[in-house]
């Protein structure tokens, strides 16, 4: 068994990800610094004697011992990204520096969570990984992606000048119980406006596109990353490919939440990417004949559940 550390572990995937590890019967240390995170989504763990926590920003150096590193520490949501975006960027390069460096001293294997905003408002579509994205270096949503691809740079180079172990997963859109319902990503605003009676945000005509991936597929294909051999280091596309428009969302979910709230149009945000779709051969080919096993519909239907019982 290893001693793992996920940072960012009191967030939405993170904390799924500290619940799996533990189940597979690790040490996991999380750390966290609470910015989009909360101590309830893994109050459940707390009682476990292999579960450790600790509150720090990764933007400083961490003196720890552990084998395998899994870096999720980012706020992933436009809102809060975009609230203190020099921090975001901190996060991300000065953040992968840090648990580079720590996973240099150590020898220990070392996991990017990266993202499907690499490719930025894709002119390729669905997006191989061999795709170099169109992304603008200076708008509003640059913070997340420019820092996280400046990260994916600092792994590839750490690889290159210091034989470290690394793994880069590029995350498609990921949905799931314990998303924060101010969290402001589509599916929880919907279904939260939907459960509350309140108006279905819509930005600009719905027409856009997303692929949808429940959280358990997405757990299960970053644990098979990281046991995958040395020489597979990605990066590689994570998600599922089943694509809607916003509009197709809103509906799916108006239907499963009986709700008659209303639709209402708003502007849509500064370079928001019309379509976006994974190509997940790769995965497929290198992990494990991996794919999503859980379709929209029945991951809606958990997630709905979720929070009807938290709101
Ligand atoms: P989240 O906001 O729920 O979790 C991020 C966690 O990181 C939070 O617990 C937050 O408190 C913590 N954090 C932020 N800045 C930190 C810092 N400086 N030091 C320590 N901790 C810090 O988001 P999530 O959806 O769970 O995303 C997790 C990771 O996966 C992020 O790196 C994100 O970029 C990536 N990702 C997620 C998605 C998705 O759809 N969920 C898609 C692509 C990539
Ligand atoms: N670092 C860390 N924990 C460690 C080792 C390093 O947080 O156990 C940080 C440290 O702050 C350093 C950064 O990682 O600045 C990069 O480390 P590296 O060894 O690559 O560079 P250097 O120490 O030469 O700056
Ligand atoms: N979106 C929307 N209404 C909302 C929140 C988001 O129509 O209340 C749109 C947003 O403009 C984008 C898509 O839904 O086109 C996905 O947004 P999200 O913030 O979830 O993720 P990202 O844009 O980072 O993929």
């Amino acid at each position: 068994m290893k001693k793992i550390l996920v940072t960012g572990g009191a967030g939405f995937l993170g904390s799924h990800l500290c619940e799996r590890l533990l189940n597979d019967g690790h040490d996991v240390l999380c750390v966290d610094n609470y910015f989009t995170g909360t101590k309830a989504n893994i109050r459940h763990l707390l009682t476990n004697p292999r579960f450790e926590v600790l509150r720090h920003d990764v933007t400083f150096p961490l003196y720890v011992e552990v084998d395998e590193i899994y870096n999720l520490a980012c706020p992933a949501s436009p809102v809060h990204y975009q609230h203190d975006p020099v921090q975001t960027t901190k996060t991300s390069v000065h953040g992968a520096i840090n648990m580079l460096g720590l996973a240099k001293r150590l020898g220990a294997k070392i996991l990017q969570a990266s993202t499907s905003e690499v490719y930025g408002d894709p002119e390729i579509h669905p997006q191989p990984e061999t795709y170099w994205g169109k992304v603008n270096p200076i708008g509003i949503r640059s913070c997340y992606d420019e820092g996280k691809r400046c990260a994916e740079t600092l792994f590839f180079d750490y690889q290159r000048q210091h034989s470290l172990r690394i793994k880069v997963v590029r995350i498609f859109n990921t949905y799931g119980p314990r998303m924060h319902p101010n969290d402001g990503r589509v599916v929880s605003n919907f279904i939260v406006q939907a459960l509350r009676g309140e108006d279905i945000t819509i930005y600009g005509d719905g027409s856009q596109t997303r692929s949808f991936c429940y959280v358990s597929d997405l757990v299960e294909v970053m644990v098979r990353m990281m046991a995958s051999p040395d020489d597979f280091i990605g990066p590689v596309n994570i998600g599922n490919p089943g694509e809607f428009t916003m509009l197709q969302l809103a509906q799916t979910i108006l239907e499963k939440t009986n709700s008659s709230s209303k639709l209402v149009y708003r502007q849509l945000p500064q370079d928001d990417p019309k379509q976006r779709q994974p190509d997940i051969s790769l995965a497929k080919t290198h992990l494990g004949g991996w794919e999503p096993s859980i379709q929209l519909d029945e991951g809606l239907k958990h997630t709905v559940d979720y929070f009807r019982s938290v709101i």
